[in-house]
């Protein structure tokens, strides 16, 4: 890809557009590309179309998550054409699904987001239909495509992942995968929901054990028209160990990482308590320490207490690191 731009504006959070900041965004609709250059046109011309039809403000933010055919140039063109409702994040590198939607995510500015696939597999009719469950007080509604088009190299595994999830999580969700979904603003700027690696799949859960309410409700979609599938077996691979990576985070390594500092805390003074003891007896009824085996019982565990605390230390800084992490990209550009 031509590396010589033209120049363009670098813009920090702060609007280009004076009074799109000023003026309330009922919806921002977050699309993450990588190389769809025939799509995006056609997506953004139907998406328009509809929300016209509702009489709603709204904004795309397209994130071109490192493309390297015309996306951009594409891009560029719509946002010239569309200045206000179409804004593009452009990353250096593909980062990955995930960081493009948590970068969407940090651009947007309606009260309610969707993410949607610059595909075309999702359809833009179906949101008023988000939008009638979230008014029913869903905070995340997720999408949920029935009947299935996608080849059964791709459902079977899907199903698998979908029935694993379920079991561990105890959510009831068919289509984890579904990239088309609908947040209440709340919901995106939860600061404990950091998503990285490939967590946005996950969102929902970790929504869910937040205590959003989330709902699922079927879609129509389309199969893929231009280009291929960015995803392929990798991702159940990933999928499990992204799932595995969930419940440490959401509830198994809550637990160890506060273990230590507690169990530190009661060994050393169990420890320091049953040396007192022998010290005591020394003292006072002239009992020799030598005659004491319990004094090693309580130098070991004074040694294993301190240990605990040392490393209940290090737990929370390893707690504190992985709960920080969030986004992990990097803008080239900005069309605001
Ligand atoms: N995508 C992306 N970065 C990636 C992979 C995919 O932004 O590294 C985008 C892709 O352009 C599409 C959406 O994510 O808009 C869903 O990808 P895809 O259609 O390949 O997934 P599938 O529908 O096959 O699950
Ligand atoms: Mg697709």
């Amino acid at each position: 890809m031509q590396q010589t731009e033209m120049p363009v504006k670098i813009t920090e959070s702060a609007s280009l557009i004076p009074t799109s900041s000023s003026q309330e965004i009922a919806l921002s609709f977050v699309v993450p590309v990588m190389n769809e250059q025939q799509s995006v046109r056609i997506l953004f011309e139907k998406l328009s179309a509809q929300i016209e039809q509702l009489g709603k403000s709204y904004e795309v933010i397209f994130v071109d998550d490192g493309s390297t055919d015309n996306t951009f140039e594409e891009l560029r063109k719509l946002h010239s054409e569309y200045s206000g409702i179409v804004r593009v994040v452009r990353f250096r590198r593909n980062f990955g699904k995930t960081p493009a939607l948590v970068a969407g995510f940090e651009h947007s500015r309606g009260n309610v987001v969707f993410t949607m696939d610059g595909d075309l597999q999702d359809d833009p009719e179906e949101i008023p239909n988000f939008l009638a469950k979230l008014d029913e007080g869903y905070d995340l509604v997720t999408g949920w495509k029935f009947p299935r088009l996608d080849p059964i190299s791709k459902t079977f595994p899907s199903r698998i992942f979908n029935g694993l999830v379920n079991l561990m999580t105890g959510i009831r969700l068919h289509d984890i995968n579904n990239g088309f979904k609908a947040y209440r603003r709340e919901v995106i700027e939860d600061p404990h929901l950091k998503l990285y690696g490939d967590f946005h799949r996950f969102v929902p859960v970790m929504a869910h054990w937040r205590g959003y309410r989330v709902a699922e409700i079927k879609v129509r979609h389309h199969p893929r028209k231009f280009g291929s599938s960015k995803f392929g077996a990798r991702r159940f691979a990933r999928g499990l160990i992204d799932l595995l990576n969930v419940l440490f985070l959401t509830t198994f390594l809550r637990t160890p990482l506060r273990l230590f500092g507690p169990l530190g805390f009661w060994t050393l003074l169990f420890g320091i308590l049953i040396d007192a003891f022998v010290v005591v007896r020394k003292i006072f009824f002239n009992q020799a320490i030598h005659d004491q085996p319990l004094l090693f019982v309580g130098i070991l565990l004074m040694i294993f207490g301190v240990q605990f605390i040392l490393t209940g230390l290090q737990s929370e800084m390893i707690r504190h690191y992985a709960f920080q992490r969030g986004e992990e990209y990097s803008i080239k550009q900005e069309l605001d």
